[in-house]
């Protein structure tokens, strides 16, 4: 070595020792890597670090001194260069390896290493060099058939023929047309368009790193191959990774069946079998780094007869089960806190473990997309109304049902299918909402679709036409629908999730409830340990076949005794659900919202539903159409719904608070005293809280009097208008508590229809008109600002108010977020993702 960098000649450019100034913010995470992995003095070859600032620079055209970086190393030394960004994932431009193969090293080497070895590197560089580097055709290259001498000849005279000019021989030149060729690779569009896509910052830097090489061809057992301890898939202990004899760089990935697996196995010879000394020394290497770096990694190495080298350490791939599983055993093992343990796994990646998904590794025939809206796969024969889906739920056939849109008529249609697909619809449409309320997989608004419902056809995206019984797949976490049935992983609720989630419980200091309608529903929160019910939507207790009848029937009733006979029918049904739902939650607040149905959406809309219902009220279906259509609104989502309800047809409200009062005093003799949460939709007006509550309070009254019994409840309001976010401190005076119900208050400050945006938002979204889809993530700056205003006036109005929300945002990471730091009490969000919301609380709390 000629002359050894000084650090105050040339700070950019940094021979990589234990004290050297490198760091993931200047040189990236692979030179930071690498400087760790030669303080634990592991046997890495010679590095030098080039940091962002010179990459930078030699994309500007400005080179640091090659010279002096080759002076780092012994002469007649192969390099290679490697790129460094800050975080791996961004990518980055391919490592280009055997630098410095001449004609005058090609003969060194011949002595050293083996005229064919030596033949094979110099060939490798020349065609890397043309390809990468020079940017000449690379059929051209790919086309040489020659082997040892006769193809090196060949790549050289290619070389020179497509280059004009003698392929480069000074090393410093090579060199110096790496790193520029590198540097600008970074800097182009593409990568950048690439890497923004993955998260990184428009200025996001590339560090370059030069290393010595170990030679893995040549004379004697040479090769070179990666290892981790851990599968990426479970993240249960495994010895994993593949070794090439004869090999460079990660090419034993790619090997084939030349490729040996590395511990013993059945289906092949091994290194352990190989080389037994290196085998043991790379996995206590590699156990090493796991205590010493805090995490699992894989080691890229090379064997140079028996001699091992490792040239790189990356945190191990893994999926969300194998980061959890690897979290829960680095703190078993004492490595990392509990805390450091919860905040390695992304809450978003948890659903994964809690649906069936389809294996990232199997092949996908995607056939259309559509909008992500209740995570986990299924795969199922097509069927296009719910009557088939039921028909095939009976056969005991997996179906998939395929609608325009969902209506409460289809709920007992989602009951009996494993997935939904619709044409139109966004995150809170009626599919979005009931998929993750049932757990079943959802992908809404695949308008680019066609779907033929009278033909029984489904036309995919590139023009197929799939027929009612054929197998599909809807993929519910991506947003795809496949062809067929690929492979798929198993939901993993094991002991390391429950570990885990009693770790990020210990941390948090929000309470996370769930939106819970059925039995079913809170059986399923309960086992999320979820901490109460922050959102029971009565009116789907009626989605039911046998329950939308009566539920009709009192729609349509004429007079106040038809009203009433029907609204008796409704009583029992709806005692007995609290009853159960109190008796499920053992105790847990539950917070029960009265009706809140556009009316429309409990009305037949197609001609066997106006039959159905023509007979089950004895009326002709003239008059059964006649005032179906006279009930219908405009805009019924700002029409008759909620607390107008309540103020219009007073008995609907009255029949549900007695359910409630009575259900309270049954479930409260056979265990502690229940005390129910009652929330009012929808409200705007003070007047409207102080009305229904008179009456509430009346009907508590006349319970406790027939039965000679006390309980207690309390009585909250959805705030969900705008106005009342504006007008929160005087109506949180009549209300122990407001809950933000941040669906229909998003789509009121926007103007925007919770059930239509879904046709446009892609484009909103794709132009940057939204960061985001804000019925999925809380628009903290207008919504926002409406919920941070009724917050604050609400603790004016009534400082011991509880508050919370409980709209779709709830089960979001950054929404809970934004309440966390609004001061909300608690979030409310779908069974299915109690999980996350825990975990995410959790993260912000640490
Ligand atoms: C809301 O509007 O945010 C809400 C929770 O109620 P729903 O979705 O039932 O309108
Ligand atoms: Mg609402």
């Amino acid at each position: 070595m000629r002359d050894t960098l000084r650090q105050d000649q040339d700070p950019y450019v940094t021979l990589i020792t234990p004290k050297a100034p490198v760091s993931t913010p200047t040189h990236g995470g692979r030179a930071k890597c690498l400087q760790r992995l030669i303080r634990l003095e592991l046997p890495v070859p010679r590095t030098v670090a080039l940091s962002f600032e010179t990459v930078h620079r030699i994309a500007a055209g400005e080179l640091p001194d090659i010279d002096r970086i080759l002076a780092q190393f012994p002469a007649g030394a192969l390099l290679c260069v490697r790129p460094s960004s800050e975080d791996p994932d961004w990518g980055g431009p391919g490592s280009i390896l055997n630098i410095g193969m001449n004609d005058a090293t090609f003969v060194d080497l011949s002595d050293s290493i083996g005229h064919a070895a030596a033949s094979s590197l110099y060939k490798r560089f020349v065609m890397a060099y043309a390809i990468h580097v020079a940017r000449l055709d690379p059929d051209v290259f790919e086309e040489i058939e020659g082997v040892g001498q006769e193809g090196l000849s060949e790549a050289l005279r290619c070389y020179e023929e497509e280059a004009e000019e003698p392929f480069p021989q000074d090393p410093a030149v090579q060199l110096a047309e790496v790193l520029r060729s590198m540097a600008r690779a970074w800097e182009g569009t593409t990568a950048r368009l690439l890497r923004q896509a993955k998260g990184a910052p428009v200025d996001a830097g590339l560090g370059l790193i030069v290393q010595e090489m170990a030679l893995g061809l040549g004379s004697g057992e040479r090769g070179s191959g990666v290892l981790q301890l851990v599968n990426s898939e479970t993240g249960l202990p495994q010895v994993t990774g593949r070794y090439l004899s004869q090999s460079q760089g990660r090419e034993a990935l790619e090997g084939g069946p030349a490729a040996l697996y590395l511990e013993r196995d059945p289906r092949g010879p091994s290194l352990e079998e190989l080389e037994p000394a290196a085998f043991e020394a790379l996995k206590e290497y590699a156990a090493f780094m796991r205590k010493k770096l805090r995490a699992e990694m894989q080691i890229e190495f090379t064997i140079e007869n028996g001699r091992v080298h490792i040239l790189d350490g990356m945190r191990v791939k893994r999926s969300p089960r194998a980061a959890l599983r690897i979290a829960v055993h680095l703190a078993e093992d004492g490595i990392i806190s509990r805390q450091e343990a919860v905040m390695r796994v992304e809450p978003r990646g948890l659903s994964e473990l809690l649906h069936r998904q389809v294996d990232p590794e199997a092949a996908r025939d995607v056939i259309g997309r559509g909008v992500a809206a209740s995570p986990g796969a299924a795969t199922g024969k097509i069927v296009f109304s719910s009557s088939e889906a039921q028909a095939s739920a009976a056969r005991g056939e997996n179906c998939i049902l395929v609608r325009r849109e969902t209506s409460p008529e289809d709920v007992r249609g989602m009951h009996a299918a494993v997935a939904v697909l619709t044409e139109r619809g966004g995150m809170t449409s009626h599919a979005a909402v009931i998929g993750r309320g049932f757990g079943l997989p959802c992908v809404v608004g695949a308008a680019r679709m066609g779907f033929r419902l009278h033909d029984k056809i489904l036309i995919t995206e590139d023009g197929r036409r799939l027929r009612e019984g054929e197998m599909i797949t809807v993929d519910g976490s991506s947003g795809q629908v496949l062809a067929g049935a690929p492979r798929m992983i198993e939901a993993a609720l094991d002991d390391a999730f429950h570990v885990f989630m009693s770790w990020a419980d210990a941390e948090r200091d929000i309470g996370i409830r769930a939106n819970a309608d059925t039995p079913a529903d809170a059986t399923t929160a309960r086992n999320f340990a979820a901490q109460g019910i922050g959102l029971c939507r009565t009116e789907h207790m009626f989605f039911e076949a046998d329950r939308i009848t009566p539920m009709r029937e009192m729609i349509f009733a004429d007079s106040p005794e038809d009203r009433k006979a029907a609204l008796a029918r409704l009583l029992p049904m709806q005692r007995a659900d609290f009853i159960e739902l109190f008796r499920i939650m053992e105790g847990m607040p539950v917070c029960i919202r009265l009706f809140d149905p556009p009316l429309h959406e409990f009305l037949p809309s197609d001609r066997a539903g106006l039959r159905d219902l023509a007979e089950a009220l004895d009326l002709p279906v003239s008059d059964v159409t006649r005032r179906v259509e006279s009930m219908g609104e405009y805009n019924p989502m700002l029409g008759m719904r909620g607390v107008r309800l309540g103020i219009a047809v007073p008995e609907i409200y009255d029949m549900q608070a007695r359910a409630i009062f009575e259900a309270t005093l049954e479930a409260s003799q056979e265990g502690a005293a229940v005390v129910p949460e009652i929330m009012l939709p929808l409200v705007s007006a003070m007047r409207e809280v102080e009305l229904v509550r008179t009456r509430i309070d009346a009907v508590a009254a006349a319970v406790r009097n027939e039965r000679g019994r006390e309980f207690d409840y309390s009585l909250g309001v959805m705030v969900e208008t705008p106005r009342a976010c504006l007008r929160a401190d005087e109506i949180a005076q009549h209300a122990h508590f407001l809950s933000f119900g941040t669906n229909d208050l998003t789509q009121m400050t926007y103007g925007l229809s919770r059930d239509d945006a879904g046709r446009f938002m892609s484009h909103y979204v794709q132009q940057g008109v939204f960061a985001e889809d804000p019925f999925h993530r809380l628009d903290p700056e207008g919504v926002g600002e409406l919920i941070r205003m009724g917050v604050e006036r609400g603790r004016r109005g009534n400082g011991g108010v509880m508050l919370s929300i409980c709209g779709e945002h709830g089960g979001d990471p950054d929404s809970i977020a934004f309440c966390r730091s609004a001061g909300i009490d608690y979030v409310s969000c779908s069974p299915f993702r109690v999980p996350v919301a825990r975990l995410a609380a959790a993260q912000l709390a640490i």
